[in-house]
């Protein structure tokens, strides 16, 4: 195909991915970012405060619908080099209307294996800080990396390899609108607070994505090989509860 073809089939595909996402309510660009277009509400003028922000989405469509959008503008991704090495995508898992969102950073071996998030050892930490530590259902929340295919021998991700899945992992936090949000480790956290700084100064301070509250917290992986971390974690975890209006076990908070 000649770059200029090329070119036109990568604007069509996205065309229909916009309109894709138009028909199950996702807005897009984002109310807020520097591409959306301000909305003006019906009626108002121009004048003053009459700037409304984007309607977020279509009252009656729920977040499996437009998590399926998403999944299917993934396709079988080969967006990026990682396409070659992996077995299977791992799109993330859970309630498509969670609450509470997990970030992780991306699928190891028994996550390309299975095809799902965090179900190794790593998986298992994280399963027993969300039942058994924060007395919440697996189930109930939802559970993505910030890639979907795993990186040649568990890798760190590469910036261009971010890059590529970025898109669609913003899509999933559109079309879940979690309350709360917990970046785990220094790529979970990195990619949703757009910053660079260590972890380490990071976890426990809560900062925002797209207006959703995030909090920064030791990846699970870390906490294996560094288990005195988890009383950390676990103040983390209290502070979502909090801001989740959920009980806090073992506390009077
Ligand atoms: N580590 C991650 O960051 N994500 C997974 O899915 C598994 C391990």
């Amino acid at each position: 195909m000649s770059e200029r073809s090329e070119l036109v089939a990568d604007l069509l595909a996205h065309a229909r991915f916009l309109e894709g996402l138009d028909k199950v309510g996702v807005a897009w660009p984002p109310a807020g970012s520097a591409d959306a277009e301000p909305q003006v509400a019906a009626g108002a003028s121009l004048q003053g405060s009459a700037v409304a922000s984007a309607p977020l989405a279509v009252a009656s469509v729920g977040g499996a619908e437009r998590l399926k959008a998403v999944r299917a503008e993934l396709g079988d991704c080969q967006r990026c080099r990682l396409a070659g090495g992996r077995k299977t995508i791992v799109f993330g898992q859970g309630n498509p209307d969670a609450e509470l969102m997990f970030v992780g950073e991306a699928p190891g071996a028994d996550e390309d294996e299975q095809g799902l998030a965090f179900v190794g050892r790593a998986g298992q930490l994280l399963t027993d800080i969300i039942e058994k530590g924060m007395k919440l259902r697996r189930a109930d929340v939802f559970i993505a990396n910030v890639l979907k295919c795993r990186p040649p021998q568990n890798r760190n991700p590469e910036p261009d390899e971010i890059l590529s899945c970025q898109p669609f992992l913003e899509a999933q936090i559109r079309a879940i609108r979690p309350r709360v949000l917990v970046g785990l480790g220094k790529f979970g956290a990195h990619w949703l607070l757009k910053t660079a700084a260590p972890i380490t100064r990071l976890r426990g301070q809560l900062g925002e994505y797209e207006g959703i509250p995030v909090m920064p917290t030791y990846h699970p992986a870390y906490l294996l090989r560094n288990p005195a971390g988890k009383k950390d974690v676990w103040e983390d975890m209290k502070a979502v509860l909090r801001l989740l209006g959920r009980p806090v076990p073992g506390g009077s908070e």
